[in-house]
């Protein structure tokens, strides 16, 4: 029985869909102001993993929306103030669209080489601005939001349940709330749904509010609203988003339609680098695109699936040399399983493999639980390694383990070992550090002309080469 974790109710509960056989899933997009980070890519790649075993061990028809923020959040995250793109525009001395589509492009790049099955749609908030005017009229209508002057609110205390999903009750918020300057708010807990904007602004649209443009919440609401129904399956996004955005979301729900917008609210844990909150002024803010040069793709992906989605990570060159020890491990064991089968088929094996499939579907039915599901895998080679030493199984074995591992791949996506080169480990690798070491030497001998012949050689084995301050690293393409 499929369970996730909801936290609006902070239980796991058994996953029941709105439709059978159905599910509707919609998932916070990046604010398209600049690259996608390493963080982001950790959220996005959680949900593929979701979205694939749904649909390949559960046989769910899934509709994955995630969208694109191309206008809305301002800088700070705050109520007002400057929109983050028009800001990056201002200092790059482009149009706000320009730095969007920019960064669309580069976010699809990221996540296709992350492997990554692109969404069913990918809606733009600059795209459904007719359809947010409406809902904003109509919370005006009902008297759950009001207008102040070329903006308009939502008054929070209209709204049942507000704290809900983050415990951000009014009476909790109150306790440590800011009086804000020239606020035009009833409260400082009502949020924005239409902001005016200024002359200069490039990002705007006439509304019976005057010349303005969306906030961040409302755009989500109406964009899975309109796609997936007033109530769906799962919303998803990183924890770092639950409050104000999630909670907000479920303000205009109640809002609009008196009614909660989704069943089960699914959070991913936030990626911290080298033991810290990612942050530029802390400096160890890694875009996706450096992390793949640094990593690998696919190394990055193998070390987001051995962790649990919902957890806070921390990701470092240490943590992923070590599922990388293991990566090797399986890949190893799958040229030793394509080497030595022998004749007679082995019924034991078989047996294990069943128990494997069984602890896999279970630990992933347990709120994707992907940690445990590699622990399973990883227990099957330690207790079939001495049945492939001994060569006591046959073809037939070998497949039915290569079948099951394939479909183990359509979720987790990592097994290039399966078809590339048949389980054998990479020999490139060994000739490669060999190399790398001559060319180190000659340089050091300043005979800069062998030095680079043997660079040319490197580089022909198909292999990027990084000169950096402490050495040299390479990836095998
Ligand atoms: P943003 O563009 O900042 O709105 O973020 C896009 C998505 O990435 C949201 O679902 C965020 O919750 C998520 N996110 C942002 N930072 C991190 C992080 N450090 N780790 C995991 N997810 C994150
Ligand atoms: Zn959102």
């Amino acid at each position: 029985m499929l369970k996730l974790y909801d936290s609006l109710t902070r239980e796991k509960r058994e996953f029941v869909p709105v439709t059978k056989g159905e599910i509707k899933m919609y998932v916070c997009g990046v604010t398209v102001y600049n690259k996608m980070h390493i963080g982001n890519a950790r959220t996005y790649v959680s949900y593929d993993i979701m979205r694939e075993y749904f649909i390949n061990f559960k046989n769910y028809k899934v509709l994955y929306i995630q969208n694109i923020t191309d206008v809305g959040a301002v800088v700070g995250d705050a109520d007002r103030g400057e929109d983050k793109i028009e800001k990056q525009a201002r200092l790059a001395g482009l149009h706000p669209m320009e730095v969007v589509d920019m960064y669309i492009k580069l976010m699809w790049d990221g996540l296709d080489a992350l492997r990554n099955r692109r969404p069913n749609i990918s809606p733009r908030a600059t795209g459904h601005i007719v359809e947010i005017i409406e809902a904003v009229q109509a919370m005006i209508a009902s008297g759950s939001a009001y207008v102040a002057g070329g903006d308009v609110y939502i008054d929070v205390s209209k709204i049942k349940n507000y704290g809900c999903l983050s415990g951000n009750t009014l009476e909790a918020l109150s306790a440590g709330y800011r009086i804000e300057a020239e606020s035009k708010k009833r409260s400082p807990h009502d949020f924005s749904v239409w902001k005016s904007a200024g002359p200069k602004s490039d990002l705007k649209w006439n509304s019976p509010w005057g010349m303005g443009y969306p906030g961040w919440h409302i755009e989500c609401s109406v964009m899975s609203q309109k796609y997936l129904g007033n109530t769906f399956d799962i919303h998803g996004g990183g924890a770092d988003i639950k409050f104000p955005h999630h909670e907000n979301e479920i303000a205009q729900s109640y809002a609009l339609h008196g009614c909660q917008p989704v069943n089960y609210w699914v959070h991913t844990g936030m990626l911290n680098v080298d033991g810290a909150k990612m942050a530029k002024s802390a400096g160890n803010f890694i875009t996706a695109d450096d992390a793949i040069t640094k990593f690998g793709a696919r190394e990055l992906r193998w070390f987001f699936v051995n962790c649990h989605y919902g957890s806070p990570t921390n990701i470092s060159a240490e943590s992923i040399a070590a599922t990388e020890a293991g990566y090797e491990r399986l890949a190893t064991y799958f040229y030793n399983l394509k080497q030595n089968a022998g004749n007679a088929k082995n019924a034991e094996l078989d047996k294990l493999l069943k128990d494997l499939a069984n602890k896999f579907e279970a630990s992933m039915d347990d709120d994707i639980n992907t940690p445990n599901a590699v622990a399973a895998i990883y227990e099957f080679i330690k207790l079939t390694n001495p049945i492939i030493v001994s060569k006591q199984y046959n073809l037939g074995n070998i497949s039915a383990i290569t079948e099951f591992f394939s479909k183990v791949n359509q979720v987790f996506k990592v097994f290039d070992f399966l078809t590339e080169t048949g389980g054998k480990p990479d020999d490139r690798e060994a000739k490669v550090k060999q190399l790398i070491e001559e060319r180190n030497n000659f340089r050091a001998a300043k005979n800069f002309a062998e030095a680079d012949r043997v660079k040319q050689e490197i580089l022909a084995l198909n292999v990027e080469l990084y000169d950096n301050k402490d050495g040299t690293t390479y990836r095998l393409k």
